[in-house]
């Protein structure tokens, strides 16, 4: 471990036995933590690769979960917007667990855990990828990398050259994190964008002759949920379901009239397909704006979650409003640490 770190530690554990942090834990009491997860998965997970992004093992979920009911009480989303809206009076410690994309592997691995602490969760779906069932572009480029390793990889789209270094699996965690960080800064239209995606992942699928879409029903990684499982989950109210827009793009790079379909169409399509009201979002990468902001209020969701960084309080913007990722490998007094001093 580094020095950096471990005084950092030995800080966090000062301020936890002096009794500072359960102080401060008491004092932000009336506030929510949220905390975003995405893929769990479970040690006899049905997969023949392994995604380049960290993810989260069943066993540390459940870890973390085990300690987070000793200080929080889990709330479900509708409870979280009526605190906030002052509706109904604050519940102490709450906290609510939100899941991003829809990943099957949410259900399979992650509500039986969840349901071991009365977690309801709320689930924040792209409607067109549960109707198709097909991967995530971050997943199908992950995938079509990965079946390409042993080389660097110069990829040509529209005159520009995109270079992976996959002479080694770290090289490749390097490489792929920097290229989704230029793609974030370049492209400020996300439909230009996915043609990018698009024909490197059709570039890379015919050098290596396999592609993610022809095994992901089969792969708890990247499978995405479908409407049945859904459907049978809600109406037995295990779990909410909410959007997170039709194609998953991020909607500060859209033209008003797109985003204003992403919005309309994912909450319609969730409605028609469960036969439940759709009043939640959560934005796509986080990305937001004041057009965007406006239109998911017009549109009539009651709330939006972001991925900006804090606890949520009453007063707070609905429609931007803050979450945590899921603190996984932490000891208590990091934890606690964590999630107050945002
Ligand atoms: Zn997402």
């Amino acid at each position: 471990m580094k020095l950096k770190n471990i005084i950092k530690i030995s800080f966090i554990k000062a301020l936890y036995y002096s009794g500072f942090l359960k102080l401060l834990h008491h004092k932000n009491r009336h506030k929510i933590c949220v905390l975003m997860v995405h893929g769990v998965m479970g040690p006899d997970t049905k997969t023949v690769w392994s995604p380049l992004r960290k993810q989260l093992s069943v066993k540390e979920f459940d870890r973390t979960l085990k300690m987070l009911s000793q200080h929080y009480n889990f709330i479900t989303v509708q409870q979280s917007i009526d605190i906030l809206s002052d509706k109904i009076p604050p519940i102490d410690n709450a906290l609510l667990i939100t899941f991003d994309d829809g990943y099957r592997n949410n259900i399979d691995y992650a509500l039986p855990i969840c349901e071991k602490y009365d977690i309801k969760p709320v689930i924040f779906v792209v409607t067109n990828h549960v109707n198709s069932g097909l991967p995530f572009w971050f997943d199908r480029l992950d995938y079509a990398l990965q079946q390409n390793m042993g080389q660097v990889l110069s990829l040509t789209h529209k005159d520009d050259v995109y270079t992976f270094d996959a002479t080694s699996r770290d090289a490749l965690v390097d490489s792929y994190k920097k290229f989704r960080d230029i793609c974030k800064g370049k492209f400020s239209d996300d439909i230009e964008l996915n043609y990018l995606f698009d024909s490197l992942c059709d570039t890379l699928e015919e050098r290596s002759g396999s592609a993610l879409k022809d095994i992901c029903h089969e792969d708890d990684w990247s499978a995405v949920v479908s409407w049945e499982i859904l459907k049978k989950l809600t109406s037995d109210n295990r779990i909410d379901v909410a959007s997170h827009t039709q194609d998953h793009l991020r909607l500060d790079c859209l033209i008003e009239s797109k985003i204003l379909s992403q919005l309309k169409q994912s909450k319609v399509c969730i409605e028609k397909e469960l036969a439940v009201k759709c009043d939640y979002f959560c934005y796509p990468n986080g990305n937001y704006n004041k057009l965007s902001k406006q239109l998911v209020k017009e549109v009539g969701y009651q709330a939006a979650f972001s991925t900006d960084v804090g606890l949520c309080q009453s007063k707070d913007d609905l429609m931007t409003l803050k979450r945590f990722n899921f603190p996984a490998h932490k000891k208590i007094p990091e934890l606690l640490f964590l999630l107050n001093t945002k």
